[in-house]
């Protein structure tokens, strides 16, 4: 027995499913409407942008502009599926400079809306008016009203209940909403914005506010205050905006706003950029937060790789991660990196933790500070000392732990205290600081390598007789390819015999230098580099792990004379807030903070 074949009839779908399905792609609730029409009221020069919502938007969403508007004949074209006025050919593709080109927005979200639009030219005496619905257009009448656009956008998803059903509640589809306007207010310096919900007005940036301006009324005060700038090119590419300290970093990157050209992006590409550049400061898992601002030639980057337009490909990736990562990293290091104390004491409250209370301790000593003649005492093996560089004059050369304070402020005055060989507490104008002395020493070391590094000057102590280290035949002559890029960073290696490298210097800042363990973090390094690994990589890495085994190590007894020389080289290294492995080296309690501790206010 047969079974009937089926005949499927193929048919060309009538264009209100055809733009429903492309709605599909691009319309998924009301912030994404808020986008669209945003988006083209800027492409259309807005420097005024209204957005009123009703009920998360669901209801009603308004956008109305100042911008160039159209002709009462263009209107219905506004709203036909691939019509736009911003791309003429396949080839303007190539360099958009317009947020919108895809000609589908409009079109998508007539049908699946009741939608008016009004716009007039600043030119015409009077404007004209449409209505949609269900995909049929009125006829065009004239209308008077400012110039510029306004597109009404009621009962969304009321000819598709499935999709309504994938709404969430008011609040959620509003802040969605809200997001997208204040991301893009971020984003568009020199556009005004207004945001109302249900009539009461929520966010608001005038035209003349600047990025910072525009943060504090997004995001409050504390965080647009502690911004730091980040100013940086490469060629007619730029990059402008701040860097905030990590102490605002979170679980997601919500707080990572990026924008090229004028539009928010979404990229993961540049989320790790961030990273890179927060590479030792910022602990793992935890996400910066930035505001940064790319302009580039529109053909240097395709936006068109998705239609919602968040992802973007550069056409030199590898160039712009550079770029990005160099131009970033001297901000993030002149970030305020202190972890306030007040967070902690939040959390010990939480946990009902009663030791954390910091109860007085017997004080190993608790006096002033002797004069700085006293500091004189150096811990120095038996090496013999000699610049790599031999430009160098110890003249400049930056200070060490044996060394005297070269600032006069804070640092100085005592009392202080040792708390279980590990932590210095001392105290502050306002309030108390406890330091890792273990973390904090790491940093500095490091630093003073990296200063040494970047003037080319890394200080060697040559060995009198070199240590030998055994790490077989293969690895010693991988690190023998890399002893040039080695010798710029301090570590002056050679060859001894088959699979046998002999150390004959190590930079001279290292305290206890540990040469199997930097031999093996080198190979380590140059391993998981792929590549060959270049200096800076050598620097940033192997030099990180030595820094941290030679520095002082917690349970260390310091010295007073010790402990001062730590804390005025403190005082004179802009960022030793963190350790190199992102450890806070110091938590900060204010008088407020302690006030709070003790239920005072
Ligand atoms: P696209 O933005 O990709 O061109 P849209 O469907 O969003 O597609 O818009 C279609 C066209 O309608 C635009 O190209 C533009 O010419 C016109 N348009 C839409 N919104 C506005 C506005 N607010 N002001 C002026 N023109 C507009
Ligand atoms: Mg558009």
């Amino acid at each position: 027995m047969s079974r009937a074949a089926p005949r499927p009839r193929i048919a060309v779908l009538p264009e209100l499913v055809k733009n429903q399905i492309a709605a599909g792609e691009v319309i998924e609730r009301p912030a994404s409407v808020v986008k669209e029409l945003v988006e083209n009221a800027l492409d259309a020069g807005a420097t005024r942008i209204q957005v009123d919502l009703e009920e998360g938007g669901v209801k009603l969403i308004r956008v109305t502009d100042d911008g160039c508007g159209m002709e009462a004949g263009d209107l219905p074209l506004a709203f036909a599926a691939h019509a736009t006025s911003k791309l003429a050919s396949v080839d303007d593709l190539d360099h958009i400079a317009t947020l919108g080109f895809r000609g589908e927005a409009l079109a998508s979200i007539a049908s699946v809306a009741r939608v008016r639009a009004f716009s007039r030219r600043h030119e015409a005496l009077l404007g004209a008016q449409l209505e949609i619905e269900g995909g049929r257009a009125s006829d065009v009448r004239e209308a008077g009203g400012a110039a510029g656009t306004s597109i009404e956008v009621r009962d969304l998803f009321f000819n598709t209940p499935a999709r309504r059903r994938f709404l969430k509640t008011t609040a959620t589809e509003l802040g969605r909403a809200l997001d997208v306007i204040q991301r893009l207010a971020l984003a568009q310096i020199g556009v005004g914005f207004v945001a109302t919900h249900d009539g009461r007005r929520l966010f608001d940036v005038e035209p003349s506010m600047d990025l910072r301006a525009r943060v504090r009324r997004t995001f409050g005060a504390e965080l647009a205050d502690a911004l730091v700038p980040v100013s940086g090119a490469d060629g007619d590419t730029r990059l402008e905006g701040f860097v905030a300290p990590v102490r605002f970093a979170r679980g997601d990157t919500t707080r990572q706003m990026w924008f090229l050209n004028g539009r928010p992006l979404r990229d993961k590409i540049l989320a790790r950029v961030l990273r890179d550049a927060h590479r030792g400061f910022v602990v793992d898992g935890k996400q910066p937060t930035a505001f940064l601002s790319l302009a580039m030639d529109p053909a240097k980057v395709d936006v068109n790789v998705h239609p919602a337009k968040a992802e973007v490909r550069f056409r030199d990736e590898r160039r712009m991660f550079g770029f990005l990562v160099a131009a970033l990293r001297p901000a993030v290091q002149s970030t305020d990196m202190a972890t306030p104390g007040e967070r902690l004491l939040s959390f010990a409250q939480r946990r009902d933790e009663a030791a954390h209370t910091l109860a007085p301790q017997p004080a190993p000593r608790q006096h002033g500070f002797a004069d700085s003649g006293a500091l004189a005492r150096g811990e120095r093996p038996m090496y013999v000392r000699e610049s790599f560089a031999p430009a160098t004059s110890s003249a400049d050369a930056p200070a060490r732990l044996d060394e005297p304070a070269r600032r006069s402020d804070e640092p100085l005055r005592g009392p202080f205290l040792q708390v279980a060989r590990t932590y210095i507490v001392r105290a502050l104008p306002d309030g108390f600081e406890v330091l890792d002395q273990h973390a904090l020493h790491e940093r500095l070391t490091f630093e003073q390598l990296r200063e040494e590094f970047e003037r080319g000057a890394i200080e060697v102590q040559h060995r009198l007789t070199p240590e030998l280290v055994e790490v077989g035949a293969a690895q010693a002559r991988l690190v023998e390819a890399h002893f040039e890029a080695l010798a710029k960073v301090g570590v002056v290696l050679g060859r001894f015999g088959e699979g046998v490298i002999a150390v004959h210097g190590l930079p001279a800042r290292l305290r206890r230098p540990d040469a199997e363990s930097l031999v093996r973090d080198v190979i380590a390094t140059i391993e998981a580099s792929g590549a060959a690994p270049d200096s800076g990589v050598l620097m940033e890495e192997v030099l990180h792990r030595a820094a941290c085994r030679s520095s002082v190590m917690a349970g260390d007894e310091l010295s007073e004379i010790e402990i001062r020389a730590l804390l005025s080289r403190a005082a004179d290294s802009p960022h030793d807030q963190t350790c190199p492995h992102a450890r806070p080296t110091r938590v900060r309690f204010t008088l407020a903070d302690l006030e709070k501790a003790f239920h005072r206010r």
